[in-house]
């Protein structure tokens, strides 16, 4: 059976995991929650990373520290998780979902300036399979229209933009380590901080509305509460998990490269007899092969597809049923315009199997039985 996922493990996370709990020091802000965000602040170059317990929270803090309240907007786009929306929802805003591009199934970014209103506080682009949304022309229309952006990198981290990593374009960058993402902890996350104006706000809201962070770095001698918060932070025992993976984050990265190149290269004569469509990365983002996707004709063909690969042992599944025509998207948002490719788009999208260890015997057996189903 190949599965459609397995979490990434080094070997190391066991090793550091102990190294935590002979620390004593397993709750948050530990050494190795100090070594991750240190990690990705120099990976990335962003002025501060939090380390969070999910991308969720993430995002919930980014809604917080930009004050989003009831009777705001907040533009979007319809194909991305739940989080996404949630965050702001939470917080009583309007969802405002966009139509999403056909190539890189990312935010239209030429339709985001129709959508603004004067209640418009927010964008929120989301880097799709880790492939970069137009950041130049989403912060050109925010800088012009005074609004925040909030990036939903949480299939980012090791990608970039022109030269520039996901996740540090806006306010804020949003990451994910999620066990289905490329770097994991189980569950967590964290929030890239463009703006040192922003730090102390949030380190406030992660440890409950309290300046435990400065008194952790003996700045004052006893902790009090400052202002509202939550509990943002992770065990430093998760940390320690994901920081294993962090120190190879160059190997696991090209690992997942060459599956995605193999599984390019080996299904481009079906694309180029128009039977599937490949995934589009433009010339100036480097992806970092969190996904690699296809494209059938149609719903119908999508749906034989993955009974005809489950019955020969693979796992191909589906991606997001957009937002904007679920519940809570009816009760939460509203559709800006025409919803030309979101629905059409997502519902030919299949996601092959791609992890850390997919070896390449594994892909090149799943293209083979791709091209089996088309002969
Ligand atoms: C995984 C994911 C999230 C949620 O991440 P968690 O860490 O599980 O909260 C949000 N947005 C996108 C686009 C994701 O892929």
């Amino acid at each position: 059976m190949i599965n459609f996922n397995v979490p990434p493990y080094t070997g190391k996370e066991i090793e550091y995991m102990k190294e935590a709990i002979e620390n004593q020091k397993i709750c948050g802000d530990g050494p190795f929650t100090l070594k991750c965000n240190e990690w990705i602040e120099k990976q990335t170059g962003t002025t501060k990373c939090l380390l969070t317990t999910s991308c969720t929270h993430a995002t919930e803090m980014a809604a917080l520290l930009t004050e989003i309240k009831e009777g705001d907007e907040v533009i979007l786009p319809s194909y991305t998780f739940v989080s996404t929306a949630d965050a702001f929802v939470l917080r009583g805003a309007t969802a405002v979902f966009v139509d999403i591009r056909p190539d890189t199934m990312n935010i239209d970014e030429t339709l985001i300036e129709d959508a603004i209103t004067e209640r418009t506080k927010a964008i929120v682009p989301v880097h799709y399979a880790g492939v970069g949304c137009e950041m130049d022309t989403i912060m050109d229309i925010a800088g012009r229209h005074n609004l925040m952006v909030i990036e939903d990198a949480a299939q980012g981290i090791m990608a970039s933009y022109k030269g520039k990593p996901l996740g540090t374009f806006g306010d804020f960058g949003c990451f994910s380590f999620h066990e289905t993402k490329n770097f994991s902890m189980g569950e967590g996350g964290a929030l890239l901080i463009r703006d040192e104006k922003y730090i102390e706000d949030a380190e406030i809201l992660r440890e409950k509305g309290t300046d435990r962070s400065k008194y952790y770095r003996g700045q004052v001698d006893k902790y009090r509460w400052q202002n509202y918060g939550s509990s943002y932070l992770p065990s430093d025992m998760n940390a320690a998990y994901l920081y294993a993976q962090l120190e190879l984050a160059e190997e696991i990265t090209q690992a997942r490269m060459d599956r995605w190149n193999q599984y390019y290269e080996l299904l481009m004569p079906l694309a180029d007899e128009g039977k599937i469509e490949l995934p589009y990365v433009p010339e100036y983002c480097i992806h970092n092969a969190h996904m690699f996707y296809i494209k059938t004709k149609d719903l119908e063909v999508r749906s034989r597809l993955i009974e005809f690969l489950k019955q020969r042992d693979i796992m191909a599944v589906s991606h997001y049923v957009p937002l904007h025509s679920a519940p809570a998207g009816i009760k939460f948002g509203r559709m800006h315009g025409e919803d030309k490719y979101t629905t059409k788009e997502s519902e030919r999208l299949l996601r092959l199997p791609m992890f850390y260890k997919l070896t390449a015997d594994e892909t090149e057996y799943v293209a083979k039985q791709v091209k089996a189903f088309y002969r």
